[in-house]
């Protein structure tokens, strides 16, 4: 078994486990980005969201839902950046899906969501929602 998180889910590498329910697990990121800095794993690898089955998806969010009030509240942090990088080009080094739950305070020198991306030209807003629409069959 090679992939790091599979390990860690196999209790085969130390990890600092906050929650473990059949379907996921939780344990603090090792270079934490803030105290606090949880991932939210399924227990079944799979590389992708969009790989998932809807059953593990379900799981994956409510243990995300469940553990950001408690995860906030531990670190008095005002808010948490909840996010997944996904795939090739999105940052994504572990090809494992994890969700990063990462408490916030105000003035605490990180950005938004949308601070990750740089300005450009876009094609029309429109033409980018029919071609979705057409991917997801509608
Ligand atoms: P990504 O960049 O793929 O979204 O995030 C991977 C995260 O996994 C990084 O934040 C990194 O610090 C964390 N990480 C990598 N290896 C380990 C490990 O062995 N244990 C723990 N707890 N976190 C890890
Ligand atoms: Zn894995």
């Amino acid at each position: 078994m090679s992939c790091i998180f599979c390990r860690i889910v196999a209790g085969e590498i130390p990890a600092e486990v906050v929650d473990r329910t059949p379907d996921t697990l939780a344990f603090l990121d090792v270079t934490p980005l803030a105290d606090g800095h949880t991932m939210v794993v399924p227990t079944a690898h799979v590389a992708r969201i969009e790989d998932m089955t809807p059953a593990a998806a379900d799981a994956l969010f409510r243990t995300v839902q469940r553990l950001a009030g408690p995860v906030r509240k531990a670190v008095n942090a005002a808010g948490n950046t909840i996010g997944i990088n996904d795939g090739d080009g999105s940052g994504q080094t572990v090809p494992h899906v994890h969700v990063h739950i990462v408490p916030r305070w105000p003035n605490d020198g990180g950005g938004s969501v949308h601070t990750i991306f740089r300005g450009g030209d876009r094609r029309p807003i429109k033409d980018v929602g029919a071609a979705i629409r057409t991917a997801l069959g509608k």
